[in-house]
């Protein structure tokens, strides 16, 4: 598609109210009991759901990628404010695509949206990919320094699949590690797998990260995670990601 067919094919899924924002529950290591949730986007056009691989790569080659992360951020907003009203307390996060993070008005829009809806920073957890902080690493320092300062909870996702997470680790204030789904591979039966991951787990802790273990899929991993001090667990073993009324219903209704 050309650029000008992606926008219009944005605008006018906005439009029609096609994207939906989904909740997948985290879970406290230890306790098992849920502690947040991740938003995860998905589309439905006639009547079929569009996951987003689908969707993402395309609208953030096309420089389009802010409408879908400020349409998933005041969605989350509008679910903050309703919650707190409540007296119902949940932190969600966000995936934040670095392509939007290092624009320039980008701390002033998300700040527009939160106030519109009176939600806290501290409620928001920023999860950004390692791939896109590393492709201008200066500007990305700048953007999460910025948004921790505002009092984001920064999150690096997808740790440890890229060429630099170190080097990057050592120049951007991190508050959250959530590391890749790919260590769980073969870990419960190659002791070589597991010290690399408890080595991760345990230098998140020396820098007083939050370690997250995404894609936990089975009761073996739990078992081995809580081992090992891993602190937050997300993944099919306790939920999938649901739309919001289940996820209401299921964790805070
Ligand atoms: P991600 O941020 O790494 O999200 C985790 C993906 O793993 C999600 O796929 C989730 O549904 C899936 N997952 C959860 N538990 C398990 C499990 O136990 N096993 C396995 N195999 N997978 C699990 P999803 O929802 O298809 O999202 C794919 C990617 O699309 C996300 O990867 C994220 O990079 C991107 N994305 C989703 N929503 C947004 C958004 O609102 N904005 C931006 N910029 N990117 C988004
Ligand atoms: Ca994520
Ligand atoms: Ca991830």
């Amino acid at each position: 598609m050309e650029n000008f067919d992606i926008r219009k094919d944005l605008e006018d899924g906005l439009k029609n109210r096609e994207f939906q924002v989904y909740l997948q529950p985290k879970f406290d290591c230890r306790t098992e009991k849920m502690v947040g949730a991740e938003s995860l986007i998905r589309r439905v056009k006639d009547g079929n759901l569009i996951m987003p691989n689908a969707f993402i790569p395309l609208y953030e080659q096309a420089d389009l990628i802010a409408y879908i992360d400020n349409f998933v951020l005041e969605e989350v907003c509008k679910l903050l404010q309703k919650w707190q009203q409540s007296g119902k307390y949940c932190y969600v996060s966000v995936n934040e695509s670095a392509k939007h993070l290092s624009n320039k008005n980008h701390g002033m829009e998300v700040m527009k949206i939160l106030n519109r809806y009176q939600v806290s920073p501290q409620l928001i957890e920023l999860e950004v990919t390692e791939s896109a902080i590393i492709q201008d690493m200066e500007l990305a320092k700048k953007a999460e320094e910025r948004m921790h300062e505002l009092g984001f909870i920064i999150s690096m996702d997808d740790f440890g699949v890229g060429y630099s997470s170190f080097s990057v680790l050592k120049n951007i204030p991190i508050d959250v590690l959530k590391i890749d789904k790919i260590f769980l591979e073969g870990l419960l039966n190659r002791r070589r797998f597991q010290i690399i991951l408890e080595s991760i787990i345990d230098m998140a802790h020396k820098l007083k990260m939050v370690t997250v273990m995404e894609g936990v899929e089975t009761k073996e991993e739990v078992e081995y995670l809580k081992e090992i001090g891993c602190d937050v667990l997300q993944g099919y073993y306790f939920d999938k990601p649901l739309p919001i009324e289940d996820f209401e219903k299921k964790y805070l209704f």
